[in-house]
């Protein structure tokens, strides 16, 4: 699944324009800076595939991605969801986006997963909690990555680990399983694989 190219195929800045539905859909989201660029890099070796943003918040659109498959004939779908949390974006244009979100999530049955990446310096935050109000409402799987492994020492790791999978367990569509990973060190990036190849063959 991963072997092969992963093709860009549609940038959608509404929910009215998306692409027609198709294969399962895999969605990435988190807070700007979070890492979710050089994850998405990492995970379908494509460098250049999700260009690492200097600018945190400028991409205010979902970008669809073909993976296993020439577009068209892919077996998945990645999607990478605009960065949230970021102060200089105006207010009036979070809330645009927020809808625009909100109906992807909320409408798409192709949906199979979102994967929710949270820094693993900082640990789940309010807006990353209301990120999975969201997808509780929206009764879409999600599932959590942190992100940066690397930076932090093991009794740390194991820290944010336990108090991730304890903020998890009253929410109703998280899926337990949490993923440590790395883009830097690539801890995590084959756990990331695994854990999306058996969404594809369930
Ligand atoms: P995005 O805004 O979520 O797309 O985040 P980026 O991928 O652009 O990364 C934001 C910052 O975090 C950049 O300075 C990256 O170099 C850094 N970063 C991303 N992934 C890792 C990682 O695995 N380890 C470390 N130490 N830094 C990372």
């Amino acid at each position: 699944l991963f072997a092969g190219p992963c093709d860009f195929i549609f940038a959608s800045a509404k929910a009215s324009d998306l692409p027609p539905a198709g294969p399962p859909e895999i969605a990435f989201a988190g807070r700007s800076n979070v890492g979710k660029s050089s994850l998405l890099n990492a995970l379908t070796g494509r460098k250049t595939l999700a260009r690492v943003s200097h600018t945190p918040g400028r991409t205010q659109q979902l970008n669809f991605f073909a993976l296993g498959g020439a577009p068209g004939a892919e077996r998945v779908r990645l999607v990478d969801m605009p960065g949230y949390g970021y102060a200089a974006v105006g207010k009036e244009k979070v809330a645009n986006w927020s809808q625009s979100m909100r109906d992807y999530l909320k409408g798409r049955a192709s949906l199979a997963r979102v994967f929710v990446l949270i820094d693993g310096r900082r640990g789940v935050k309010p807006l990353d909690e209301e990120m999975f109000d969201l997808l509780d409402q929206s009764a879409v799987s999600y599932q959590i990555a942190l992100t940066k492994h690397d930076e932090l020492k093991a009794a740390e790791r194991a820290a944010v680990v336990a108090a991730t999978a304890q903020t998890l367990a009253k929410r109703p569509a998280a899926f337990p399983e949490v993923i440590f990973t790395s883009s830097h060190s690539g801890e995590g990036i084959g756990a990331l694989r695994g854990a999306i190849a058996r969404l594809l063959s369930e």
